[in-house]
């Protein structure tokens, strides 16, 4: 199993938000997590890949058989997490292939090899390039500057793309993707998703699953996972809305 969260309690400045978690996603799988604002989707995320302030009072996170909770979020990152706008920070003057070459050889130096060569680093960029369907105009650009909501979300599944990360968690905020953007992020997940990897993709909104096929789909409720199914559930929430599981599980 690629991740093991097993009774999960998160706190932000003492106050418990994440109330006994339990998820497991394997290689190869494509998770959904939707839920109504405010029951803790972001987070989850923020909890898995380690930001400050968020404080674990109990429970495991196991990442590819290790207790990755005293783990330095670069570190998580290093080990092959990645979480969607992790890095939407503006950087003037930084192309966003130089950007990218440093976070590979990072990557690269932290599993002792060698700085990539620039043969490979450019077919490497051309290959991805192509995949998820980015232009050369946006990575000539220096990093997020003066991008687009939607121009920011197709570099950041590009730099998906280009660290072939494990476990990819996508938090997917409701508000400011347009289709065009949406399908990039559902693009970018059908053709990065191999038997090596997984993908749990956070979501408001039903509409981000017509083109991305879960494996399962979780609700999301108060801080706990209340339901889980297949993509059933997720037309199931699109029709009768999220009231019905608020009066169940209230
Ligand atoms: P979701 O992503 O499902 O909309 P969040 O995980 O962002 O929900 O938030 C869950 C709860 O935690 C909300 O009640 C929110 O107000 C609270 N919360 C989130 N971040 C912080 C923070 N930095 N400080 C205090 N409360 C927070
Ligand atoms: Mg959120």
């Amino acid at each position: 199993m690629l991740l093991n969260i097993k009774d999960l309690h998160v706190s932000i400045d003492g106050k418990e938000i994440i109330k006994g978690l339990n998820l497991g996603v394997n290689y190869g799988e494509v998770h959904a997590i939707m839920g109504p604002n405010g029951t803790g989707k972001s987070t989850l995320a923020a909890a898995i890949t380690g930001r400050e302030g968020y404080e674990i009072t109990k429970g495991e996170i196991i990442y590819d058989g290790e207790n990755i909770m005293d783990m330095a979020p670069e570190d998580r990152a290093r080990e092959g997490i990645f979480l969607s706008f992790q890095y939407p920070v503006e950087i003037p003057g930084v192309s966003m292939t130089n950007f990218m070459r440093t976070a590979i050889n990072e990557h690269r130096k932290y599993q002792g090899k060698e700085s990539i060569p620039a043969g490979e680093f450019l077919k490497k960029m051309e290959e991805k390039k192509k995949l998820v369907e980015i232009h050369s105009k946006l990575t000539k650009r220096s990093v997020n500057e003066g991008f687009s909501g939607g121009e920011k979300k197709k570099n950041e599944i590009f730099q998906m793309a280009m660290l072939e990360p494990r476990l990819s968690i996508l938090d997917e905020t409701d508000s400011g993707l347009d289709i065009d953007a949406l399908r990039t992020v559902a693009n970018g997940v059908n053709v990065l998703k191999t038997e090596k990897n997984a993908f749990v993709v956070i979501t408001h909104y039903q509409r981000l699953l017509e083109h991305i096929h879960p494996d399962f789909v979780h609700v999301l409720f108060d801080g706990r996972i209340v339901k889980s199914g297949g993509k059933g559930l997720a037309f199931e929430l699109e029709e009768k809305g999220y009231e019905w599981i608020k009066k169940e599980f209230e």
